[in-house]
C-alpha cells in the first residue's frame, strides 16, 4: 500500500518557534519585553493542559507570560472586569481567554470584550470581520496553522478544490475564508453536519480539511488518490487524542496528518506569532 507524506505539525511548529525566538531577541534589543497573559476560568483538565503548553512555549521563546486563574464560580462582571484590566495594562501586549468557559458565562461576550488590538487568538469579531472583508489583521490561529502546514509541504492550493468539513467559528468557517483569499486562491466548499453525500463531495477534492471532531469521519473511500488530507478535529478515545482521519487514508492520499497528531502545536505557534506582530507594531 502506498504511504502518504506525513504532514507533521510538531516539526513545523518547532521551526516556527526558532523564528519567533529571533524576533523576540530583536524586540528585547530595542528594550521591548513581549508579554502575554492567559485567563483560565475553572479547572477543565483539557484547558489546564492547553494553557500549560502555551506557557511552556513562551518560556522556550523568551516571552513573558502571566497566568491568570479565576475560580469556576467567577461571574460575568468579574470576568469582564478582569478582561478590562488586561485591555488597559500597558505591560501586556496580547492575551486570550481560554475556551470553553464554564456554563453560565457567555463566550461570545467574553471574546468581544477583548481589545481587538490585543486579541492574540484572532477570534474577536473585528479580526474575523477583517478576514471576511479581505483585509486580514490578526488571523485566527488554527486556520493560520493549517495554511502554514499546507504551504510548508508545497501542497498546491491555487485553483484547487478544498473541502473544509465543519463550519465552526474557531476553525472551519474562518479557514474557508482564508483559503479562498486572493494569493491563496483555493476554490473552497464548506461542508457541515447537514451536507448530504459528504463522501461524494470529498471524492472531488484536491485537499480535505476536517474540523468536525468525529473519530474516523474521513476514510480512504472518501479520498481521491493523490489528495492532501488534514485532520484538525480531535476526540479522545481511552484518554488518547484521535483525529478525524482514519488510518486507511494514508494508503490513498499523497499527504496526510498523523492519526494521533494534531495541529495544536501550530495553533500555539501562530498565537505567539500574533503576539509578536502586536508587540512589533506597538514598538513601531
Ligand atoms: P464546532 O463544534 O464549532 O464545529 C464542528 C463542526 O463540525 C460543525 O460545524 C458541524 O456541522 C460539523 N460536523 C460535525 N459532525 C459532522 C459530520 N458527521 N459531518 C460533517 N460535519 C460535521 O467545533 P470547532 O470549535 O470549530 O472545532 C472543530 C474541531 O477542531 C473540534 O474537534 C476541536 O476540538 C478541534 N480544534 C482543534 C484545534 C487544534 O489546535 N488542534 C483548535 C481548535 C479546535
Amino acid at each position: 500500500m502506498a504511504s502518504a507524506e506525513r504532514l507533521d505539525g510538531d516539526v513545523l511548529a518547532a521551526r516556527l518557534r526558532q523564528d519567533l525566538k529571533a524576533r523576540v531577541a530583536g524586540l528585547r534589543a530595542r528594550g521591548v519585553v513581549p508579554a502575554m497573559a492567559t485567563v483560565l476560568v475553572g479547572d477543565n483538565p483539557a484547558s489546564l493542559s492547553y494553557v500549560g503548553r502555551k506557557h511552556a512555549d513562551c518560556a522556550e521563546i523568551g516571552i513573558a507570560a502571566r497566568d491568570i486563574r479565576l475560580p469556576a464560580t467567577t461571574d460575568r462582571q468579574e470576568l469582564l472586569a478582569g478582561i478590562a484590566r488586561l485591555n488597559a495594562d500597558p505591560a501586556i501586549q496580547g492575551f486570550l481567554v481560554q475556551l470553553p468557559l464554564p456554563a453560565g458565562l457567555d463566550e461570545a461576550e467574553a471574546l468581544e470584550a477583548v481589545d481587538p488590538g490585543k486579541d492574540m487568538d484572532g477570534l474577536h469579531p473585528v479580526n474575523l470581520g477583517r478576514l471576511l472583508a479581505g483585509r486580514p489583521g490578526l488571523l485566527p490561529c488554527t486556520p493560520a496553522g493549517v495554511l502554514a502546514l499546507l504551504n510548508h509541504h508545497d501542497v498546491p492550493l491555487a485553483g484547487r478544490h478544498v473541502v473544509v468539513i465543519g463550519r465552526g467559528a474557531l476553525v472551519g468557517r474562518p479557514l474557508a475564508m482564508l483559503l479562498s483569499m486572493p494569493g491563496v486562491d483555493a476554490t473552497v466548499t464548506l461542508a457541515h453536519s447537514r451536507t448530504p453525500d459528504l463522501a461524494g463531495l470529498t471524492r472531488q477534492a484536491d485537499v480535505i480539511v476536517s474540523a468536525a471532531g468525529r473519530t474516523d469521519l474521513v476514510t480512504a473511500a472518501m479520498v481521491r488518490p493523490g489528495a492532501a488530507v488534514v485532520g484538525v478535529g480531535i476526540t479522545y478515545l481511552d484518554g488518547q487524542m484521535v483525529s478525524d482521519i482514519a488510518d486507511d487514508v494514508a494508503g490513498v492520499a499523497r499527504w496526510v496528518t498523523p492519526r494521533h497528531g494534531s495541529v495544536g502545536s501550530l495553533t500555539r505557534a501562530m498565537l505567539l506569532k500574533n503576539l509578536l506582530d502586536i508587540a512589533e507594531g506597538v514598538a513601531g
